[in-house]
This record gives structure tokens, sequence and C-alpha cells, in this order.
């Protein structure tokens, strides 16, 4: 962590130096000192310092300067770092506008020049202030803070890419957070810019998108290669095995995610059921793992980078990214998964990532805190995101149509629903309408029993109602059912326009689709299982069968 500030303001030159030199010869080893010659450029610094993150813990500035007087610098710091001990050094005959600005500057002290010696009229006032300061003051947040408002889909999307890339940084909200309001002003940035991604530099990312947040972070979006051996669409649990299979084999391998590694599983806060993790384990730190294996054992990984279409050039299958770029591979794997339906609700797109959200709980959980909301849908995502939203909110309805949960759940799930008092099941429900002025603030929620409706105040809606596989980027000569999940194995032969699209001397390998060389593993496959674990297995076994595609040809 850098040292708190010291920070010095004078128009002389010699002044300057000398107070220079007495704050650091004693204060050094814990406190940095900064010299700074008019009030204009004091304050350029200070809001520098607070965009950076760094403590500033006393400001000594000159009285007479030319341009700004130092009580106005002082004042003015004030607004920035309301903690900091302000000191203002003045000649003899300016005592009397110290003494006035006590209270209009909010003064500390003031010191008359000339100081010497500083061991008895220097060090003893400012070792008071600091030990008054440290007593009071709360380290700045460091490192990467987003300002912006929590209701904001902007705002939304850059947490969900941070957090999906387990990029630690500090939410301010700024209806809630002081300091927010004063990051913002200090950098100059105005309310069509939120939300402002800070940096440790000092930089200030406005209003960003999450590929130029991954773009200043360092993180490749650039492939290294012009030809690879294998290329995974989709980092989801499917994708990440496929990648840490076929780095680890000595192919060619490169892995790229829309959005960020982890897919669905990676919003999931406990994974119960995966082999080899007896207390469960997060999706985040599953992918957390997974990322660091394939990485370790040589794949390639670009996020965010999405695939928008796919052609088929003889062997190769060149890949179309949505920032026009293309790609060349020998082989495919999609493992693009699913995503949840939109729920058909009026009022519910208007509210996307302001207060609706799908197929997560982790980001926006925290925020709930003592707020009401409501999860609609009855399998184990929804069950799970409900357990894990009650540790934060002050009531969680489940809403479904069904009349329990009883078909869909996991039964660990429903027992767990049932002990934790502040979560409602009402079954045989459907939410009508959710209303609201720039969030949600009411859901209408209907009877299927008696037609009934009843309008309540929520914060929050999480959707987990119905799948649909994200295949569209894929040929048409890709083969999938009537919802659109891929067609391989059985389904695939037993499809009526099978013999009139695969044309090779040989049968479709296993995870094969009806394109040779593109396979297809995870929940993006018709009568997939839809477990993490079921993923992780074709992700592996795909790389098999790709390495037999390779030797084929
Ligand atoms: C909240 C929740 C909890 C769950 N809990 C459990 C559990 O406890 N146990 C269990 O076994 N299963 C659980 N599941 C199910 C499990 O997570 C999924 O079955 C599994 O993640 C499927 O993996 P996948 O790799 O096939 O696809 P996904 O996880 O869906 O990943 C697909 C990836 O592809 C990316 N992508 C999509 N389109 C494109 C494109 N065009 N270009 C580039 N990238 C793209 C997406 O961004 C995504 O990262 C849970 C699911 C959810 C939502």
């Amino acid at each position: 962590m850098n040292k708190p500030i010291l920070l010095i303001v004078d128009d002389d030159a010699q002044v300057l130096a000398a107070v220079r030199r007495d704050l650091r010869a004693r204060y050094r080893e814990s406190y940095m000192v900064i010299c700074t010659s008019s009030g204009e450029e004091a304050l350029t610094t200070i809001r520098e310092l607070k965009a950076r993150g760094d403590s500033l813990a006393i400001v000594i500035s000159d009285q007479r300067m030319p341009g700004m007087h130092g009580t106005e610098v002082l004042a003015r710091s004030r607004d920035i770092y309301p903690l900091a001990r302000r000191v203002l050094l003045t000649a003899y005959s300016d005592i009397d506008a110290a003494i006035k600005a006590i209270n209009e500057a909010h003064l500390d002290h003031y010191l008359s020049k000339p100081w010497d010696p500083p061991e008895e009229r220097l060090f003893p006032v400012v070792d008071d202030l600091l030990d008054d300061w440290q007593a009071e003051y709360l380290p700045e947040a460091k490192g990467l803070r987003l300002v912006g408002h929590q209701w904001s889909p902007r705002s939304y999307a850059i947490k969900d890419f941070l957090a999906g890339n387990i990029i630690p940084y500090r939410w301010l909200d700024i209806a809630r957070n002081k300091d927010a309001r004063v990051l913002l002003d200090a950098a100059g940035v105005g309310d069509d810019d939120v939300p402002a991604l800070f940096f440790e530099d000092g930089f200030v990312l406005r209003n960003p998108e999450p590929r130029e947040v991954a773009e200043r972070l360092g993180r490749p979006l650039s492939a290294a290669s012009d030809l690879y051996d294998l290329v995974i669409v989709g980092a989801g649990p499917a994708g990440l095995a496929a990648a840490v299979y076929g780095a680890s084999e000595g192919l060619r391998t490169l892995l790229l995610d829309r959005h960020s590694p982890g897919g669905q599983a990676g919003s999931s806060s406990r994974i119960e059921n995966y082999l080899g993790f007896p207390a469960g384990v997060s999706g985040s730190e599953l992918t957390r793992r997974a990322v660091a294996q394939a990485q370790r054992l040589g794949a390639e990984f670009l996020v965010p980078l999405e695939v928008t279409a796919v052609s088929i050039d003889g062997g190769y299958k060149r890949l179309t990214l949505s920032d026009g770029r293309e790609l060349v591979t020998r082989t495919l794997v999609a493992a693009t998964g699913m995503s949840y339906r939109e729920h058909p609700a009026p009022g519910v797109s208007e509210h996307t990532g302001a207060g609706v959200y799908y197929g997560s709980a982790m980001t926006e959980a925290p925020v709930c805190a003592g707020r009401r909301v409501v999860v609609v849908g009855g399998g184990n995502s929804a069950g799970q995101s409900a357990i894990y939203l009650s540790r934060y909110a002050k009531e969680v309805q489940i809403v479904v149509r069904r009349d329990s949960l009883r078909d869909r759940m996991s039964h660990y799930l429903i027992d767990q629903i049932g002990k934790t008092s502040n979560i409602r099941l009402r079954p045989c429900t459907e939410v009508e309408r959710v209303e609201g002025s720039g969030h949600v603030e009411r859901v209408a929620l209907k009877s299927l029993v008696d037609g009934t409706s009843e309008v309540v105040d929520v914060d929050a809606v999480f959707v987990f109602i119905g799948t649909r596989p994200r295949s569209d980027w894929l040929p048409a000569t890709v083969l999938r059912d009537p919802r659109g999940f891929v067609l391989t194995d059985h389904d695939l032969r037993a499809d009526a326009e099978y013999a009139r699209i695969w044309k090779e001397p040989r049968e479709p390998l296993p995870l094969e689709t009806s394109v040779p060389g593109v396979f297809a593993a995870g929940d993006i496959r018709a009568a997939a299982t839809n477990r993490v674990a079921a993923a992780v297995g074709e992700g592996s076994l795909a790389v098999r069968f790709v390495h037999e595609y390779l030797a084929l040809t």
C-alpha cells in the first residue's frame, strides 16, 4: 500500500524546500511528502490522489500566493479529503487572516514562519495532527473502483464482466456512498459518463464497454496464431475442460468467450454435486482453477470475444468475431451452452439489468441486503439462487407455475428452502407485470388457481425460466432439434435431414455434429443432462474425437 501523503503548497521555492526538508527528515519512513507551487496545482494533485485511491493526511499551504490563497486551497481540499488535516503557513502579519480562516476553511492549525527549530515549533504540531488523523481515517478504497448507479444496466454489465472474470473491484453506488460523488467530481466525470471505472494509476474509463475494460487491464483480445488445430467457443465447464485436454495433448488450442469464463456454472453460488468437492465449491472458484489449469497447459484464452458466424472452407472452419475479425481452425468445439428465456410479462424487458436479472444472483446479492426479491422458476438453479439470496435479502419469494417444487428441484434444495425462514414459496403463481420508474419497484403476481392478482413491493426479480440454446452462430448445416439444440450421435443419425447433409464415407464421430470437424459439448447439445460434471465429461471426450478427426484429414 502507498504511504499516506503530506502535501505542501507554497509559491516560494525556498520555503517549499525548507518545509519539505524538515518533514522528510522526520516522517519519510511512514509518509510521502509531495510539493506543489500553487493552489491550482495543489488541487489538481489532490484530485489525482483521490482518483488513485491514495490517502492524504495533511495539507500545509502558504497563505499568500498569486492566484489562489492558502485558505481557499485548504477549504477546497476539504471537499475531496474531509479528514485530511489542514495547516496554514503564515507570515506574522497574516495571523489575523489565519485566525479568521480557522472557522471558514476549517483550519486545524496555523504555523507562522519561520518555524525554527522544527523540533519545538513544527514537529509537535504535525505529530499531534497526524495522531488525530490516524485515529479517524479509513484507508481509501484502492485498486479498481466502479462508480455508478445501482439500477443502471450499464453498471450491471461492467460489474458482471468484472465479477465473471474474477477481477477484484470495489462498487461505489452514487446514491449510497459519499465517496462516489467525490471521486467523480475529482476526476471531472459528468453524469453522462457513468459508470466510471477508476484504476489504481489514476486512469478513468468513462461509460466503457467490457471490451475496453479488458484492453485496459492488458488482457489480449487478438489471437496469437493465424491457424489453430482446435478452437473452442464458450468457456463454461464444457469449453474449459476441452481447453485443458486440447492444450495438454499438444493441440494448438484457442478458447474464447463472449462474456467471461465459467458460463452458467460460474454464476452458481455453490455446486454441491461435483466430484471431489465434498463441501461443495462455488462456481467462481471452480472457474478460477480451470482457467489457471488450461492456461498453464498452454491454451490461449480470449475474453470478451463473441463468435457471430462460422463458414466452412474445405477442411477449415472460418470464424467471424463480433469485431469483424476472422479466425481459422481445423476443428471446432461448440460449447456455448444455453441461457434463460426472456420472461414475456410486460415491464420485464424495460427493467432488464435494472432490477430484472437472468440466471445469476451472485453479483447482485449483496445489494439486495434488507430488500425484498422474487425468484421466478422451479429448477435447481432457481432454488440455489433463492437460498443464496436469502442470506442478504429481507424476503425471497419463489414464484412457480406448478403446485410444488418436487418435479424439477433436487431434494436437498427443497429441504433447505423449507428450513429457511425468509423464503416464501408461491406455487401456482406467475409474474403478470413488472413496474417501477427507472428500476423494479413492484410486481403483479397472478394466481393460476383463481385468477386473482396481487401487487407486491420488491426491488429485484431473478428469472430462471425456460432455456434457449446459444446456437444461432453456427451454420445452417449444423442440424438442430426444433428448439435449436445441436444434434449429435444417435439423435443426429435419426434426424430426417441427416442423409441430405452428411456426405462423408464414415459415420459421424461421437459428439460430432452434421458438419465434419465441428463438435458440440455440454448444454448446447440436444438431450444434454445440464450438469457441470456432464459438461466437463463431454468437453474432455470431444478432444479425443478431435484427434481422430485430425488423423483422418
Ligand atoms: C445458477 C445455476 C446453478 C447451477 N448449479 C448447478 C449445480 O449445482 N450442479 C450442476 O451439476 N449443475 C448446475 N448448474 C448447471 C450447469 O451450470 C450447466 O449445466 C453447465 O454450466 C453447462 O456448461 P456448458 O459449458 O455446456 O455451458 P455454459 O455453462 O452455458 O457456458 C457457455 C459459455 O459460452 C459462452 N458463449 C455463448 N455464446 C457465445 C458466442 N457466440 N461466442 C462466444 N462465447 C459464447 C457464454 O458466455 C458461456 O460462458 C447450474 C446452473 C445455474 C445457472
